[in-house]
């Protein structure tokens, strides 16, 4: 990636329905802090889980963001297309030892957390894996993995805090103490998509030479975790701005779920883009 002068910024959807006034509010924030850094505004389209993105999601998407006044100002990156680059950074992370197989499906993590005395929570609300699978001897891990049991593989949290000094990030010109030891063992790579989110996230905004990463307050905690992935694996380490969410009627974070109107059904509806951004807030 050839250094570049400014801000990069990017806005990074899923394609799983139509843009709304939420991803509209979300794209100008990335576009405008851009523009307050005489740098570029890119797009990433984040496809990798296949169960729930489709390719017109995608293609609606980018036509919405041009509509809107928001084109990439760079190459799209789609993550779909990038898998070689998570399973590589995934074997760099596993040959330092820091990752083990999960065996657990969702329902035995339920039923561990079920059992525990206490049930901590991470960051993002998802319970916090009890460890089940980081006790397994050696040998009975070899011995699954051969068998080719389905697993996920997941972030031994001690250890890879054991590898880096105290972390911090940075937001607004100050620096915050990074925590991302409230995910504990989070999955990195997935039992059902290539890799998750934390995973793929991260190292695109390394490969997209992202320099200012915005987005809701909702994923804050995240920035704790992608600043380990970043010191773990070298990366460089972007700066953070969080915007405030919107949110519907009923008080909600803005949602398909809770009726959102799509971009392209105010567009038809003979809106103009000053107005739809109007209404975006
Ligand atoms: N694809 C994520 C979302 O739609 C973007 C998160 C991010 O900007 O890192 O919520």
């Amino acid at each position: 990636m050839p250094a570049d002068a400014g801000t990069i910024t990017r806005f990074a959807p899923s394609p799983t329905g139509p843009l709304h006034l939420g991803h509209a509010f979300a794209a100008r924030f990335a576009w405008e802090r851009a523009r307050a850094g005489a740098g570029r505004f890119l797009i990433r389209i984040e496809d990798i889980d296949a169960g729930r993105c489709r390719p017109e999601y995608a293609e609606a998407a980018l036509a919405d963001l041009a509509w809107l006044g928001f084109p990439s100002e760079g190459e799209i990156l789609v993550q779909s297309a990038r898998l070689p680059h998570y399973a590589a950074a995934l074997a760099r992370l596993r040959e330092a030892g820091l990752l083990y197989p999960c065996f657990c499906s969702r329902a035995d993590v339920q039923r561990e957390i079920a059992g525990a005395a206490a049930a901590p929570h991470g960051p993002d609300g998802s319970p916090r894996y009890p460890g089940t699978c980081r006790a397994l001897a050696a040998g009975e891990r070899q011995a699954r993995l051969d068998a080719g049991l389905p697993h996920s593989w997941r972030l031994d949290m001690a250890a890879a805090l054991r590898r880096v000094p105290p972390l911090t990030y940075r937001e607004a010109g100050e620096r915050h103490l990074a925590d991302p030891s409230g995910f504990g063992d989070v999955v990195l790579g997935r039992r059902d998509a290539p890799a998750s989110y934390h995973l793929c996230a991260t190292l695109d905004d390394a490969a997209q030479g992202v320099t200012l990463v915005t987005r809701g307050e909702d994923l804050r905690p995240a920035a704790s975790l992608h600043r380990l992935l970043q010191a773990l694996l070298g990366w460089p380490e972007p700066e953070y701005a969080h915007h405030p969410l919107i949110c519907g009627l009923d008080g909600a974070r803005l949602s398909k779920r809770n009726g959102a109107v799509a971009i392209a059904a105010l567009r038809e509806a003979g809106f103009t883009p000053g107005q739809v951004l109007a209404r975006a807030g």
